[in-house]
């Protein structure tokens, strides 16, 4: 019997719920806690089963320590913002509760997600008897256990990765991001990092771009390379790795509106002075694009997001490909919810799973690819998201 807390009633709060509610014999009791709880509400009322809201601010760290000391949860599963990892550890740690993100913790004045700020948790989550998983989500988080079953059961060393990320789906806004605004333009508008021979390369945003054929007739894509947190933690797990990049698909039509968004300053985390009050524009940008959570009716389509590895096995070269194929109409059935939020929300509820079973229990900090990627992937194939492996696929990637 096993009483779980979550943080963060967005798109991805959503799934999380639904599918951690499907599954009572493994989580017996569920909070739902954001800062916004009207939102925790509305999820609630989507479930076949109750379940406890709560308002909470995950910056607080006293009031979230004495929150989580009250419910007693056998864990914290983080699907608030990148910007609250420390804070919710922090409390994790004060209340004795074990931890799981999808996101690694960015810095709110400063665009760059690194994982050495959660890693030098480690020590004090090895003392305190805890766990915490970080980036259970599809990428990272499914796509680092691809890697890792690939690296088990494919290769003997693993040279090349590329992580291809595609949505095929179309909402019918001219304009509108599939997770959170902030952190979704934060992200593809970075410079591009990637490995290379030991060391990470910088080059311009979005100046790789290749086109893509997804198996299963998904369709045609033009892929940009850009930096994926998942890059930082596989090149020094898997050190054989000789080349890792990360591909996601952009429309011409995202790519012109975010073009123009970035040269009139509307993407800029720098606060400006505005009829006297501070705003920051990505944050005011954020405020009038669609809510992610309310695309699911509307977007139809299908994603597919897999890996890529080049290697050897028995001394022979290896080329192997495993992906998942995620229908975006499916999902809003299930859960109310459009495909980037669903491939999110159930690995992170695996990854809960994993823990409350004890399959993946062990005190420290962890990333997705340091714990066995077996019963992940049965899962996987379980709960929603199957996948499979294609050996010599008739592609390659540059
Ligand atoms: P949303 O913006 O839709 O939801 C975030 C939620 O967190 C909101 O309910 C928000 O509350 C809440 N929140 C924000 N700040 C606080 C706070 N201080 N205290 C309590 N609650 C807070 O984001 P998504 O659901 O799209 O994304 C959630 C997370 O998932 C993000 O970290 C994102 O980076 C990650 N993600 C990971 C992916 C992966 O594959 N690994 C893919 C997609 C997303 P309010 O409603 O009041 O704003």
């Amino acid at each position: 019997m096993t009483k779980v807390v979550i943080i963060g009633a967005g798109g991805v709060g959503g799934v999380v719920t639904h599918k951690c509610a499907q599954l009572p014999e493994v989580f017996s009791e569920i909070v739902l806690a954001s800062r916004t709880k009207s939102k925790c509400d509305a999820i609630a009322a989507q479930l076949d089963r109750p379940i406890k809201t709560a308002q909470v601010d995950a910056d607080n760290v006293p009031e979230l320590a004495a929150f989580l000391k009250a419910e007693k949860p056998f864990m914290v599963i983080n699907v608030a913002l990148p910007y609250q990892d420390l804070t919710i550890m922090d409390a994790c740690l004060e209340a004795g509760v074990h931890y799981m993100d999808t996101a690694n913790y960015e810095p709110l004045d400063t665009a760059k997600f690194e994982y050495k700020w959660q890693w030098a948790y480690q020590e004090k989550f090895e003392k305190a008897g805890l766990m915490a998983l970080l980036g259970s989500g599809f990428d990272p988080g499914a796509t680092n256990v691809f890697t890792a079953y690939l690296g088990k059961h494919y290769f003997d060393e693993m040279h090349t990765l590329d992580i291809i990320d595609v949505n095929g789906g179309d909402h019918g806004y001219p304009f509108a991001t599939n997770f959170n605004p902030e952190i979704n333009i934060r992200e593809v508008s970075a410079e591009c990092r990637h490995w290379e021979n030991g060391e990470f390369v910088t080059t311009p945003p979005m100046s790789k771009q290749q086109q893509f054929t997804c198996p299963e007739g998904v369709g045609t894509y033009d892929i940009y390379r850009m930096y994926h947190e998942e890059l930082e933690s596989l090149t020094k797990h898997y050190p054989s790795i000789r080349r890792a990049q990360f591909f996601m698909s952009f429309s011409e039509k995202y790519l012109t509106h975010l073009r123009c968004l970035e040269n009139v300053g509307m993407t800029s985390i720098e606060p400006i002075d505005f009829n006297g009050q501070q705003i920051v524009p990505i944050q005011f940008l954020r405020a009038v694009l669609p809510d992610p959570a309310s695309l699911g009716p509307r977007t139809k389509g299908r994603t597919c997001i897999g890996c890529y590895v080049t290697g050897v096995k028995d001394g022979k070269p290896v080329r192997a490909y495993v992906y998942n194929i995620k229908d975006h109409e499916d999902c809003y059935a299930e859960v109310k919810s459009q495909a980037i939020s669903y491939t999110t929300g159930v690995p992170a509820m695996i990854g809960a799973k994993m823990m409350v079973e004890g399959t993946w229990m062990k005190p420290g900090v962890w990333n997705m690819e340091q714990l066995d990627p077996d019963p992940f992937m049965a899962d996987l194939n379980q709960y929603g998201l199957p996948w499979n492996v294609i050996e010599s696929p008739d592609f390659d990637v540059e």
